[in-house]
């Protein structure tokens, strides 16, 4: 490790680096396999906010059955869109996101078939920018259609994400999950990233839950900040699902 890497960047570095090793030990290290589709993952994403996966999923199925080309979306009466989403909540706001964007790349793209595909060919930065320039499109979002269509090595900071990130004292107890998206893809490796943040996930479903994480089990203890300075169990609760 250089010398030029301050004493405190290096030892969250190692702290990382622990965590990602004790993740892949116990979760495994999932394959990473871009899906190429980034506007239908965009949707998706919109979607999945404030939602279970369950819910957003059934919502994006029927958005595609009834509705089977974006062009078709983009054009149909913005109450006919939200009662294709209708199972995932929110049904109205998320339709007029959509519409909104679709009818932004539609001018953007001129006659060209709506997508996003040609992102993939952008550098990451430029990506990025791009997606977030859409209406409604914050970090979450923008990282999620980067990580899982494109291939680019974003790092999405979901709720999962952000409580045991905080919990393990990885981020301060006090960073929003807005700023921890710079901050942890700075601070973790492109090649780990995808099977950290699903790993994560993971961890925060089974283990590390919102309500009751059960650290007598876990086999991130010996690291965590949550044991170590002896949090009270309602620290960290709470999620953020901004996009
Ligand atoms: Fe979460 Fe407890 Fe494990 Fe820390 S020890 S990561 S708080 S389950």
């Amino acid at each position: 490790m250089s010398e030029d890497v301050a004493p405190a960047r290096l030892e969250m570095i190692e702290r990382v680096a622990w965590v990602y090793e004790r993740l892949v030990e116990t979760y495994g290290a999932p394959d990473w396999r871009p899906t190429g589709d980034a506007l239908g993952e965009l949707v998706a994403t919109i979607l999945s906010q404030h939602t279970s996966d369950v819910n957003s999923e059934r919502a994006y199925e029927q958005l595609r059955l009834r509705l089977p080309t974006w062009e078709a979306v983009r054009d149909a009466p913005v109450d006919q869109v939200a009662d294709a989403v209708r199972s995932g909540g929110l049904a109205e706001v998320k339709a007029e996101r959509i519409q909104r964007i679709l009818r932004l790349l539609s001018e953007r793209l001129g006659d060209a078939p709506l997508t996003l595909d040609h992102l993939a060919a952008l550098p990451d930065e430029e990506a990025e920018a791009y997606l977030r320039a859409l209406p409604g499109v914050g970090p979450k979002t923008a990282a999620c259609v980067l990580l899982f269509a494109l291939g680019k090595p974003a790092f999405p900071v979901d709720t999962h994400v952000w409580r045991v990130t905080r919990r393990l004292g990885l981020i301060d107890a006090k960073m929003s999950a807005e700023a921890a998206h710079g901050y942890l893809q700075r601070m973790i490796p492109p090649a780990w990233r995808y099977a950290m943040h699903v790993d994560l996930i993971q961890h925060g479903r089974r283990i590390c839950t919102a309500q009751r994480p059960a650290c007598a089990r876990c086999p991130l203890r010996a690291g965590c900040a949550y044991q170590r300075i002896g949090l009270s169990a309602s620290t960290f609760r709470h999620g953020d699902d901004r996009g």
